[in-house]
């Protein structure tokens, strides 16, 4: 943060609604929140909806909703009311670049009347052809610049009959346009390889790299962070700053996000859109925490931080250059660690809410339902992962007696007598014990479990009440249906022995 430091703190994030967030995106917004609040400062949403081809209609407020469920919340700009309606706020406004066209007029007929800006009434069939001769004879494929020479009667001429134009940049001739970018240190790119970059389109809107900077002067803002693919945008646009005689905010380009074969991050590979992680339940703070680390470290071993925490410890300073591995696996144990924070009663909401079919499992009830939770919580990365758990077959046993192979009683170095011994035996053992939990059912049996060979008298009972070669261990369990359940799939279990 070098010479905007003596000012207030305004990041912005600029998204295009061109579809769904992406988590890059998030990554940026985050990223921007985390500068501007760690200093006390101001965070702004602006669309950027100038590529009217590009545009999805629900695209605003799907960007507005993911970032609201990640608590990042603009304090100016487009933002939601209390009723999730789009309004903006703030004194810069408005903030949807489609509602700002003769702003960018006024500022593109300024640089015209300094010189820096030409018309240009080239037809597509010309620029076309100019580029095809350029990369043929090997060079840049930049516009030849016919029309910088045109008199100003031609001009005039040409306005007047309407003739479509758009308005060039003229990039200076030589030397080099250098910035300096907080995260890669000074880079600097050769004019000459740059072309005159459209400002304006024939249609009367702006182009990108004219709005981008117009916006972020008027609106004040003095750290513009945004993903690499636009470094070598940013020659132009500090070109552009130049003209009009404007201070430089800073500049910050965040690395790739990779898959683990170093390609770019695509949906080709997995989820991109923040919205499919939401609808998997993932939690805020958990996409945040694993978004905030995909390019920088605190340097310390911690790894949990909640957004508050990320404001505190945040700086671009500590974000790397090289492109960051995104590994949902680790998403995953950022969601199982936020999970842990969640009281037994938060979870069962969310698993309802989320798993709603978990209604429909035969003998269901939401008091065994709410006795699972603590059994199952710790085997689940995400609150939808109930639903695989159902598929699998893995809980229904607790809310009615299992169905399973009697041979599954059997452990294997044992025989159906043995078994049906050791389990008329735990029957007898239980009957008696008064206060039923998981430490008194556990104390009634260990003793002559540990006797006769645990597996021996364990692998039943288990079976017994779960049915599930896989299941919580048989105390858990018997604890959780109760001690007339318990004993009657043991006598069920003895039943089928006997047979
Ligand atoms: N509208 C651009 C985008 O969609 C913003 C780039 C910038 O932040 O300057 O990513």
């Amino acid at each position: 943060m070098v010479h905007s430091s003596e000012k207030t703190i305004v990041t912005r994030f600029a998204p295009s609604p061109t579809g769904y967030l992406h988590v890059g995106g998030l990554r940026t917004a985050l990223y921007s929140y985390l500068c501007a609040k760690k200093h006390g400062g101001t965070f702004l949403l602006r669309i950027e909806d100038t590529d009217r081809e590009r545009f999805v209609a629900d695209g605003v407020k799907n960007i507005l909703d993911s970032l609201y469920w990640a608590g990042i919340v603009p304090d100016q700009g487009v933002c939601l009311d209390n009723e999730e309606h789009i309004v903006q706020r703030g004194d810069h406004g408005p903030y949807i670049q489609s509602e700002r066209l003769p702003i960018y007029k006024k500022y593109a007929d300024e640089l015209i009347a300094k010189g820096v800006a030409y018309y240009c009434f080239c037809t597509r069939e010309r620029l076309d052809a100019v580029r095809k001769e350029k990369q043929d004879a090997g060079l840049v494929p930049k516009y030849d610049r016919h029309c910088l020479t045109l008199s100003k009667e031609e001009i005039d001429a040409n306005l007047a009959s309407g003739t479509t134009h758009v308005v060039r940049l003229k990039i200076p001739d030589e030397g080099m346009t250098t910035f300096f970018d907080d995260i890669r240190g000074e880079i600097s790119y050769p004019n000459k390889d740059l072309d005159d970059q459209v400002l304006m389109k024939s249609d009367g809107f702006p182009t990108y790299h004219m709005a981008v900077v117009v916006d972020d002067h008027e609106m004040q803002v003095t750290h513009v962070i945004r993903g690499e693919e636009w470094i070598s945008s940013t020659p132009k646009h500090i070109i552009l700053y130049k003209a009009f005689g404007w201070d430089i905010p800073n500049h910050a380009h965040l690395p790739l996000l990779l898959n683990a074969d170093r390609s770019k991050l695509s949906k080709r590979q997995g989820d991109v859109a923040v919205l499919d992680y939401t609808k998997k339940s993932y939690l805020p703070e958990a996409m945040n925490n694993f978004v905030a680390f995909l390019g920088w470290n605190p340097g310390t071993e911690q790894e949990l931080f909640a957004l508050d925490e990320l404001v505190r410890n945040f700086s671009l300073e500590k974000v790397s250059k090289s492109g960051a591995f995104f590994n949902v696996e680790k998403l995953d144990w950022y969601n199982r660690e936020y999970l842990k924070l969640k009281s037994d009663n938060e979870v069962a909401r969310a698993l309802l809410e989320y798993v709603p079919e978990v209604c429909a499992v035969p003998g269901f009830s939401n008091d065994m339902f709410e006795k699972i939770v603590p059994a199952i919580r710790e085997r689940i990365a995400k609150y939808t992962d109930l639903a695989e758990m159902i598929a699998n077959n893995d809980i229904q046993f607790f809310f009615a007696p299992p169905v399973y192979e009697k041979d599954l009683l059997i452990p294997k170095k044992s025989t159906p007598e043995i078994t049906k011994q050791h389990l008329e035996t735990l029957v007898s053992m239980l009957q008696p014990v008064t206060t039923w939990n998981k430490d008194s059912i556990k104390d009634a049996v260990w003793d002559y479990a540990t006797e006769k060979g645990r597996g021996e008298v364990l692998w039943p009972m288990r079976v017994a009440l779960s049915g599930l070669e896989k299941s919580p261990d048989p105390f858990s369990i018997a604890d959780i249906v109760g001690k007339e359940e318990t004993i009657s799939r043991i006598t069920y279990a003895l039943s089928t022995l006997s047979i």
